[in-house]
């Protein structure tokens, strides 16, 4: 489904991903782990064109994305993203947030883009706040909402940023809850995230990124019990 070749990426002299391959299959659940600051988020903001690696190609379903040629808006469709801090707008209710991109950029009619949105919240778990203010929701709320949006855009892939790494302790479960839902539904995901507990029950397969190369890919088992390389062992004992 998505399929990354050679990808570097550099920051001035600093150069943070140092040629990377990654395939991912229709319906595969990616973990994708390291410690901070080894590329992860540059990784998943290259596979969406948020930023412009400087050599390799990101092919999305068998079509080598062109970025002077695919709109941003029509990539950032295929290719959808959950972050950390949840990214809604504050002046927009719950469903005028999950609308707005469908009717856009997808030109979907105002009543499908709602009756969808309100399919989406339900899904979620949030059908009753479909005319409330962010503000008014939980951290966990707020997220939920966040993925209830990217899934109305009918991704080919979903990828998430540590998309619970702000939320109080008590609030990360429903969103796991949500996300292993959708990886049930055989939505193809790319996830970033240090729960591990997630990564072993959800994961089909765990990258371990370390200076901005891959050093580990193997299924979640292997990767917890029979890791190969020193980094990943330490990253293990760290995390757990
Ligand atoms: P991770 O998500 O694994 O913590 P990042 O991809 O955010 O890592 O960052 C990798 C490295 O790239 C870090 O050293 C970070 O400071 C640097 N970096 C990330 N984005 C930028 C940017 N826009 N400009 C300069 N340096 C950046
Ligand atoms: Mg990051």
């Amino acid at each position: 489904m998505l399929k990354a070749t050679n990808i570097h990426k550099s920051f001035g002299d600093l150069e943070v991903l140092k040629g990377i391959d990654l395939e991912v299959e229709p319906s595969e659940v990616v973990v994708l782990v390291g410690v901070s600051g080894s590329g992860k988020s540059t990784l998943l903001r290259c596979f969406n064109f948020l930023e412009y690696m400087n050599e390799g190609s990101i092919e999305l379903d068998g079509h080598v994305i062109d970025p002077n040629a695919d709109k941003l808006s029509q990539i950032r469709a295929d290719v959808g993203m959950v972050f950390q801090h949840f990214n809604l707008f504050p002046h927009k209710t719950v469903l005028e947030n999950i609308i707005e991109a469908p009717i856009i950029v997808k030109k979907m009619k105002k009543e499908a883009a709602i009756a969808q949105a309100k399919e989406l919240l339900e899904k979620v778990g949030l059908e009753d706040k479909a005319d409330v203010y962010p503000n008014k929701l939980s951290g966990g709320q707020k997220q939920r909402v966040a993925i209830a949006r990217a899934l109305a855009m009918e991704p080919k892939v979903l990828l998430f940023d540590e998309p619970t790494s702000a939320l109080d302790p008590e609030l990360v479960g429903e969103v796991l809850n949500v996300m292993q839902q959708l990886a049930q539904e055989g939505m193809t995901m790319v996830v970033v995230t240090h729960e591990m507990k997630f990564a072993r029950e959800v994961a089909d397969r765990v990258i371990m990124l370390d200076e901005g190369k891959i050093i580990e890919s193997t299924d979640s088992h292997t990767f917890f019990h029979h890791p190969t390389h020193e980094r990943t062992k330490q990253f293990l004992q760290m995390v757990d």
